[in-house]
């Protein structure tokens, strides 16, 4: 192994204030990689791609967590059902729905997070304010009994101005309250804020983050 993960992964535990978890982003790394990491005690892993996440769960000890951190496709809800551990991208009600419908027929609730769009990017993922509020004021997912809203996750636009990432995550942190107040005040589950990656997770923590998702500081550079 060229890069040391271990000496990488204890680096970045020790600057995560109590209360913020880590989710070490894997996607594009090898099995051995991980299993670095999981002898240093990590337990949690993110994965975007549901084929290169089907061959490593297979692989890979069963007591990893495993995130879906990317977009997911709805038709591929059905491959990581039996065994996921949180779907942290949900940014439409179709996608919920499909999650719902996957979980009952394992026998088994979802955890998931909603994604924000915040970012000045023009990506084409994850929920406007607007959107979200619509999506929770609809009140349809208060039927989906096998999905578990935990809470939000969202990215920061990719730029260098410190200012603006740290404005974003607090917009993200006063969106999270609000909709916790107004839907999920008997929800104590409703408690995960999803931001922060290699280049701006000490600005996140700083910023509401409980959940930070980490992969090239502690793995390297991705090689596709
Ligand atoms: C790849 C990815 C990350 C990790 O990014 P790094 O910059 O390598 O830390 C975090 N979140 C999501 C959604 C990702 O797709």
């Amino acid at each position: 192994m060229d890069y040391n993960v271990s000496q990488q992964l204890r680096r970045v535990v020790d600057t995560l204030p109590q209360g913020v978890r880590l989710v070490a982003v894997s996607k594009y790394h090898p099995a051995d990689y991980i299993m670095a990491a999981y002898a240093e005690g990590q337990r949690i892993f993110g994965e975007s791609h549901e084929q290169e996440l089907r061959l490593k769960h297979a692989q890979l000890p069963a007591d990893i967590e495993w995130h879906f951190v990317g977009h997911l496709q709805t038709n591929k809800v059905k491959y990581i059902a039996p065994y996921i551990s949180m779907i942290e991208a949900v940014d439409s009600l179709r996608l919920l729905r499909e999650i719902d419908r996957q979980a009952a027929k394992c026998g088994r609730t979802i955890d998931v997070l909603l994604e924000l769009h915040i970012a000045e990017e023009t990506t084409k993922y994850g929920l406007t304010p607007a959107d979200l509020h619509l999506l929770l004021s609809g009140g349809e997912w208060r039927q989906l009994a096998h999905v578990r809203i935990c809470g939000l996750m969202m990215m920061a636009s990719n730029v260098d101005d410190e200012v603006q990432i740290a404005r974003e995550f607090d917009q993200a942190a006063a969106l999270f309250a609000e909709v916790k107040e107004r839907y999920f005040s008997d929800a104590p589950w409703f408690c995960e804020r999803s931001w922060g990656m290699s280049d701006d997770y000490p600005i996140a923590v700083a910023h509401g983050s409980t959940m930070v998702r980490i992969g090239t500081t502690i793995f390297g550079p991705r090689v596709y």
